[in-house]
């Protein structure tokens, strides 16, 4: 990257060849960055991104593919398999010894093709939420990819935000920034305008803000000094993220229960080799080619890597239904999900806001239209005059529209707001009343603001009239004296804003004592239609300073009147909401909101019928073990700040619900980390927010939430189904050998032919579970209990009842091919195939767990079960009638009515297995210990019983 102009000169600078911007006046600073306050034109700054390249970090560096590959054998299983292949070829087996290293061979293949997929598809994905940066792009402020920033780039920080790029500050409001990564400096540094000394160090430069560290709290706008690797973080390669491994509690579970089967495996072998050779007087390497086949045929090589597969599908499935994983546990996690905690605006409701109601002192006036279209009415209510109800409410209006950052967007027939949608509705609502928001904006120009914070609840600005405007109908009626003074706007929360007031504007200019009963009355009235109501209020300062601070707006303010919000539920909510009733999940709404607000969309979302609403300031008063009960019981709570989120997810967790918690401020981090799945929202979600968060909304909405809690579930079915499979094939095989050994007949299986089993399913049935779609019912029936084992006592039964089942009908096919002396060769090749019989039809028995599978989408199957089925049969055709396969495997070509005994063996399995489901059922053997036979209670959606 060759930036001549802006890296190559100043080199006096302290740590690095970057020029020291934290030391240059801003006039050097916007001279030779070519730029203004106003920022680049848009085409300005492609010609800069073709200089400079884009800004971003170079990607950590894979391993080499090689490298990879050769992971694949990194595992004790492989180990174990190689030695055994070594011990094959010495003892004169190579058709074993080929084999076996044939079977280590392509499942390392497979699971080097398949991570590989998984890994690219989890990085795309990650990708859809890449982050944006506030940009002043063409005199707009615009959101624009981070990647897209090049130097001159005029950029807004905020509170939660990422700092997108070596920035020099040119506005700064109490901006405090974490800089950790860079300065290891625990407490945030608090950012100013202006220069410091050349030689200050990274921590003291106080005019500058660097790429990749966090925006605790305020506001800045800075200009782009260096981009991608050229910005301090990029000189400390340390700092690159690695590559996320695959791995999830699940995943590392699977794998340490295979290495331990491993031993348990050797173990046996040993004991079993003994057993030949000592009382059963078999030759030693015939014993010893024997227990090797049986420990490989036991060892469930595949299973690791077929389970990965499954979690990669989960989340390429849960990110078409708008749902980004970022941690790959949250899969798992998501499926056991009891309780949903979800913010209001946005989330629940469209965050498409419409002022509807305003309300004076004096009058009340309803305002008509929709959305962000500025075309609509304000007429007076009770039969007041309109005119002098649009008068009275003239100040109140255009302290909506200067206390605001929004802008609206005309584009394509479509109104947008550019910006926070209230505030955007408050731009709408300006228009209607006929204010043009360019002029009036600029008539009172903005010195300095205090940002909304959820924590305050409200946002104030400061603004000086410019002394040469006359006065117009719309500059303020009160006090002539201070006409051209300098005047403080404040909106928010209307009891925070009531605090702060004194008195209140009358339709005739002058103030009066503020009537608080009055204005519960109007914010009762407003809320109970599920308005979101806000209150404005207005002073002239008495200094010339043009700070604002929090002690110039804490008291004295006039207090001008509220606006009340629509902001419809969105209606697919109400399905979903219902969805996770029946599917035993509670739902809780948290907002900041007001009460009757919460509690009035509550009940047009059939959230809660009785909508008791527990408040922020009840839950201050709560003991934590009080809390327990209040927050099992409540499901709407209204004006909370994110400490609250913090307290309610750890009570809920005490109980020992598992909860998923959404939240998209800066301060809703801590509660983020502390659910079981973090949810931020991709929209309007701050960084800070989606790197606390398991996952990420790219709709912000709701119904996401319960699709990847529906996605969640069918993953860890899935993985189930895999294990319920595959595990009985193994040890069917293993029983068969065993049985061999004990009662001291002819082996019904050779060495090869049982790794020829394992080879042609792992690769073909082992898979197909991992795309199984999603089973009925699969939000009917309750969360799982978190600590429920993988191996559920069902699971357990399954396994040994199935493997007792293939063991008795391999060696009944055997004897019944000896005795009607077809020859030992014949009678295994029928062995094997009818083994492979029976995988296909368990097969289809454990698609469905939960249910029979004697109907027709459990007859028809989908099309990876299908290919999947035409490989195996075609495989096996393959290996019983081909010649050369025939000589590999000591196979013979079957007759076509053993063919149909073997067939008919595998319809009779799957009678067998389906009388099991029926019986098991009935009598409810496993009920309370497996999930699939849980019965649903509604009204206790966070409890589950106790197994
Ligand atoms: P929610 O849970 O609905 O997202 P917030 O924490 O965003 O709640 O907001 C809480 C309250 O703060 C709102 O009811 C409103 O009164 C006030 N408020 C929200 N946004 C702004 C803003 N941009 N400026 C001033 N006040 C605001
Ligand atoms: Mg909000």
């Amino acid at each position: 990257m060759g930036g001549e102009t802006v890296v190559t000169t100043g080199n006096q600078g302290t740590s690095s060849h970057l020029r020291p911007w934290h030391a240059e006046p801003a006039e050097t600073l916007f001279s030779v960055l070519q730029t203004t306050t106003a920022g680049l034109t848009t085409a300005e700054a492609a010609r800069r991104l073709k200089t400079y390249g884009p800004n971003s970090l170079p990607e950590p560096a894979r391993r080499h593919p090689l490298l990879r590959f050769l992971a694949q054998f990194n595992n004790v299983l492989i180990y174990f398999l190689l030695m055994a292949a070594v011990a094959a070829w010495i003892l004169g087996h190579y058709i074993d010894a080929s084999v076996i290293v044939a079977v280590v061979t392509i499942n390392a293949i497979v699971g080097f093709i398949q991570e590989d997929k998984a890994e690219k598809a989890l990085t795309a994905i990650r990708k859809m939420i890449s982050p944006h940066a506030n940009a002043w792009r063409d005199g707009h402020r615009t959101s624009i990819p981070v990647a897209g920033l090049v130097p001159g780039d005029v950029v807004l920080i905020e509170a939660g935000d990422r700092v997108p790029a070596d920035l020099r500050l040119i506005r700064v409001r109490g901006l405090l920034i974490d800089e950790a990564m860079l300065t290891g400096e625990s407490v945030t540094a608090e950012k100013r305008e202006g220069i410091v000394a050349t030689d200050a160090p990274l921590g003291d430069r106080t005019g500058m803000a660097y790429s990749g560290t966090l925006v605790a709290a305020g506001q800045g706008t800075g200009v782009v000094v260096a981009t991608g690797g050229e910005t301090e973080i990029g000189h400390i390669s340390a700092l690159l993220q690695g590559v996320e491994l695959l791995t999830t509690p699940l995943l590392r579970q699977i794998n340490r229960f295979g290495e331990r089967f491993t031993w348990v495996a050797i173990t046996a072998a040993a004991l079993l080799f003994a057993f030949a050779t000592l009382l059963r007087d078999y030759p030693w390497p015939d014993a010893l080619i024997a227990v090797v086949a049986l420990a490989v045929g036991v060892v469930p090589e595949g299973l690791p890597a077929v389970i990965t597969i499954t979690l990669a599908i989960g989340v390429q499935r849960m990110a078409a239904r708008n749902a980004v994983i970022r941690r790959l546990p949250a899969v798992e996690t998501l499926g056991a999900t009891s309780v949903i905690c979800s913010d209001k605006t946005g989330t629940l409701t469209r965050n498409e806001m419409t002022a509807r109601r305003i309300v004076t002192p004096d009058y009340a006036l309803l305002v008509s239209g929709s959305g962000y279209e500025p075309v609509g009415d304000l007429t007076a209510l009770d039969g007041d005059d309109d005119v002098a109800a649009l008068e009275a409410a003239a100040p109140l209006i255009r302290s909506g529209l200067l206390c605001n950052d929004a802008h609206l967007r005309h584009a394509d027939g479509h109104w947008g707001v550019e910006g926070d949608p209230m505030e955007g509705a408050l731009v709408a609502l300006a228009m209607k009343a006929g204010l043009n928001p360019e002029h009036v904006r600029a008539e009172w120009p903005r010195a300095d603001e205090i940002p909304f914070d959820a924590q305050h609840r409200f946002m104030a600005t400061r603004h000086a009239t410019a002394a040469s405007v006359s006065p117009a109908p719309t500059t303020p009626n009160h006090g002539t004296k201070h006409h051209h003074g300098d005047a403080i706007f404040v909106k928010g929360a209307p009891e925070a804003l009531l605090a702060m007031c004194s008195a209140e504007a009358t339709a005739s200019g002058a103030t009066q004592p503020l009537d608080p009963a009055y204005w519960s009355e109007e914010i009762a009235r407003a809320a109970a239609e599920g308005e979101r109501v806000l209150g404005f209020a207005m002073k002239h300062p008495e200094g010339t300073d043009q700070c604002l601070t929090f002690a110039d707006v804490e008291h004295g303010l006039v207090f001008l009147g509220i606006v009340g919000f629509i902001d419809p539920p969105r209606d697919e909510v109400i399905d979903a909401i219902a969805e996770c009733r029946s599917a035993g999940i509670g739902v809780k709404m948290i907002t900041g909101d007001h009460a009757a607000t919460a509690s009035a969309i509550a009940r047009q979302l059939g959230l809660a019928s009785t909508a008791e609403v527990v408040t922020g300031a009840e839950l201050d008063k709560a003991t934590d073990d009080e809390l327990r009960t209040i927050a099992t019981r409540t499901q709407v709570f209204a004006r909370t700040n994110p400490e609250h989120k913090l307290r309610i997810v750890r009570a809920l967790q005490s109980t020992g619900a598992i909860v998923a918690m959404t939240g998209d401020g800066v301060n809703d981090a801590p509660a983020l980390k502390q659910a079981d799945v973090g949810i931020a929202m991709g929209r309007k979600g701050t960084e800070a927010a989606k790197e606390a968060s398991e996952m990420v909304l790219l709709d912000d909405n709701f119904v996401s939430i319960v699709s990847a809690v529906h996605e969640g579930r069918t993953v860890y079915d899935n993985i189930r189904k895999v294990i319920a499979w595959t595990i009985p094939t193994n040890g069917g095989e293993a029983l068969t050998v065993i049985a061999a050994i004990l009662f001291g007949f002819t082996m019904p299986m050779t060495p090869a032919q049982i790794l020829w089993i394992n080879l042609i399913l792992t690769v073909t049935l082992g898979l197909v579970l991992a795309f199984e779609p999603t089973e009925p019912g699969v939000m009917s029936r309750p969360p799982r209990r978190s600590n429920a084992p993988l191996l559920s006592q069902f699971l357990v039964w399954r396994i040994f009842f199935v493997s007792a089942l293939f063991t008795i009908g391999a060696l009944a096919i055997f004897f019944y091919a000896l005795n009607r002396g077809l020859g030992i060769e014949m009678a295994r090749t029928m062995v094997v195939n009818v083994v492979v019989v029976f995988e296909i039809f368990y097969l289809f028995n454990v698609r469905y767990l939960h249910m029979t599978s004697f109907t027709f989408r459990g007859t028809m199957g989908t099309p990876p079960v299908l290919l999947a089925l035409a490989a195996v049969v075609i495989a096996q055709l393959a290996f019983t009638y081909a010649p050369f396969m025939q000589e590999l495997f000591d196979t013979r070509p079957i007759a076509f009515a053993d063919g149909i005994v073997i067939a008919g063996a595998g319809v009779l399995l799957m009678v067998i297995l389906e009388m099991e489901k029926i019986i098991l059922r009935r009598l409810q053997i496993f009920d309370g210990l497996d999930p699939e036979v849980v019965t649903v209670d509604p009204h206790q959606p966070a409890t589950r019983k106790a197994g």
